[in-house]
């Protein structure tokens, strides 16, 4: 794994917490994407060499609406840029860790993903992203 590419924030409402996170990182966001398949809205800062990706339901019962409900706004996932995904996934695999998707899917800002069950990662959700050329 390389560097930390993102830290993933469980938000409610982009009408309050855009403008925070402008406030408060003192830039502006560049970038608002929707990812379908997952009923999210994302929206990304860059802070230097890693982004803040906020992450807002799309429906009462999308997976970000759940952990909202169970833990409260916050942090949901650290993602690390990695060089060959599959080669990560294969080796966290071969290292007893359980991958939430079989094979690396698309996610925001033109990544192939892939994330590990947080039971085997100390309750840390962890996404591994690949840029996608
Ligand atoms: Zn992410």
């Amino acid at each position: 794994m390389k560097k930390v590419e993102h830290i993933g924030i469980a938000v409610k409402d982009f009408s309050i917490s855009i403008p925070l996170f402008e406030k408060l990182l003192n830039t502006n966001c560049y970038k608002t994407e929707t990812v379908a398949t997952e009923n999210v809205n994302t929206a990304f800062f860059k802070q230097g060499e890693t982004k803040i990706e906020l992450l807002q339901s799309q429906t009462a019962d999308g997976v970000i609406a759940k952990f909202i409900e169970k833990k409260g706004e916050g942090i949901h996932h650290i993602a690390f840029d990695v060089e060959d995904i599959e080669a990560e996934m294969k080796r966290l695999q071969d290292e007893g860790f359980v991958l939430l998707n079989e094979k690396p899917k698309m996610g925001a800002d033109n990544k192939l993903v892939c994330f590990l069950h947080p039971k085997n990662t100390n309750g840390v959700l962890i996404e591994l992203c690949e840029e996608r050329k």
